[in-house]
C-alpha cells in the first residue's frame, strides 16, 4: 500500500510484542507490518486488548519492564526496536510524540502550564527561556486556548479536561514532531469537545505536516479524520484499508461488524447499532486458526488455520479465507 516514490515516514514490519507473566507468555502483538507517509493521518482501530495501545507504547520504547518487541520499525532512518534508549530519548519529544486519553498522566500538578511547556523546548530544542516562553505561548494560541497569556500562570488542576487535553496536543506538537501518536485524546471529553479536539489536531495536520497515529475503539471517530485505517483483533491485521473503502465495502467480517456498531447520524436514538456480539478471546489463550472465529457469523471449517494476509479488492489487505464477504 505504499505509494511509489513516497519514501515512508515510519515502515512497521513484523512486530510481534510479548509480556512474560506469571500466567505464561501473553502476545499481544502478533506479527503487525504497516507504513506511514508523512503527514498521513493512520487510524488503529479495535477493541480492548486488540493490541493498540501495545504497539504505540512499542514504538516509542515505552513498553512495561516485562515486555519485550521485535521486528523492525524504521523511522527517519533508525530502527525504533533497536536503536537504543539514548537515541529513543532524543527522537522521544523532537521528532515524535505521544497524547494519552487522561491529560493528567502527562502534565505535572506542581508546575505551572508555562513552566511545563518552556520546559520541552528548553530540553529539546535548547531554546533560551524567554523566547521558548514566547513559543508556547503561541502554540497554546494555536490550539485556541482563549487567553494564553493567564493561561501559562495556571496550574493543571485550575483548568477543565478539555482545555488540560489541548494543553497536552500543544505540548505534543511543540517541537513540531514528525510523528504524534495520540492514544484515545478525547475519550475521557464530552462529545462537543471531541469534535473539537478533532478538529483542531487536523488543523495542526495541515500546518505543520505532522502524521498523526491515531489510536482508537472507536470507528466513529475515525471517518473525518483518518487517510487509512489498520484493524487490529486480538493482536493481529484484520484489515488495511484507506478509510473511505473500509467505511463503503468492507472486505473482513471483523471491519463490517465494528463499521456496523458505528451509530449513524440518520439513525434516531441507536436504532440500526449493531453492537458486536461475544468478546474478544483472553490474549493469555487466544485459540488456533482466526482470531475472530468464535464471533463470526460466516466461521467455516477452513478457519481452524490461521488467515494470511493477502490482498483485498479494495487495494488494502486483509486475513480472512473468505473470497467474499457475503451481504
Ligand atoms: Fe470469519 Fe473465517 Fe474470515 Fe475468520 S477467517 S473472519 S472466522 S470467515
Amino acid at each position: 500500500m505504499t505509494a511509489a516514490m513516497t519514501p515512508s515516514l515510519l515502515q512497521v514490519s513484523d512486530l510481534k510484542v510479548r509480556f512474560c507473566t506469571a500466567d505464561g507468555e501473553l502476545q499481544a502483538l502478533r506479527s503487525v507490518s504497516f507504513d506511514m507517509q508523512p503527514g498521513e493521518v493512520l487510524a488503529v482501530v479495535g477493541e480492548s486488548g486488540s493490541g493498540k495501545t501495545q504497539l504505540a507504547l512499542a514504538l516509542m520504547g515505552l513498553l512495561a519492564e516485562n515486555g519485550s518487541a521485535s521486528g523492525t520499525a524504521m523511522f527517519q532512518g533508525h530502527d525504533l526496536l533497536s536503536c537504543g534508549q539514548a537515541r529513543l530519548n532524543r527522537l522521544r519529544g523532537s521528532e515524535m510524540a505521544m497524547i494519552f486519553q487522561d491529560p493528567e498522566s502527562t502534565l505535572n500538578p506542581y508546575l505551572n502550564i508555562g513552566r511545563q511547556m518552556s520546559e520541552v523546548l528548553e530540553q529539546h530544542r535548547r531554546m533560551p527561556h524567554a523566547q521558548a516562553l514566547q513559543v508556547a505561548e503561541e502554540m497554546l494560541h494555536q490550539v485556541r486556548i482563549g487567553n494564553p497569556r493567564e493561561c501559562m500562570q495556571q496550574y493543571p488542576h485550575e483548568l477543565s479536561g478539555g482545555m488540560q487535553q489541548r494543553i497536552v496536543i500543544a505540548m505534543g506538537l511543540l517541537c513540531q514532531p514528525a510523528l504524534l501518536i495520540a492514544d484515545e485524546p478525547t475519550t475521557a471529553l464530552d462529545v462537543t469537545v471531541q469534535a473539537d479536539i478533532n478538529r483542531l489536531m487536523l488543523d495542526l495536520r495541515e500546518r505543520y505536516q505532522t502524521a498523526i497515529m491515531l489510536i482508537t475503539h472507536d470507528l466513529g471517530v475515525v471517518a473525518g479524520l483518518a487517510d487509512r485505517v489498520l484493524v487490529l483483533y486480538a493482536g493481529q491485521t484484520m484489515e488495511y484499508a484507506a478509510v473511505r473503502d473500509l467505511y463503503r465495502q468492507p472486505e473482513h467480517p471483523y471491519s463490517r461488524a465494528l463499521v456496523r456498531a458505528v451509530p449513524q447520524l440518520d439513525s434516531q436514538h441507536g436504532a440500526g447499532l449493531q453492537p458486536i456480539p461475544g468478546n474478544p478471546p483472553n490474549p493469555l489463550q487466544i485459540p488456533s486458526g482466526c482470531p475472530f472465529r468464535d464471533r463470526c457469523e460466516f466461521a467455516f471449517t477452513d478457519c481452524t488455520a490461521t488467515p494470511l494476509l493477502r490482498p483485498a479488492r479494495h487495494g488494502g489487505q486483509i486475513a480472512c479465507h473468505l473470497e467474499t464477504l457475503p451481504e
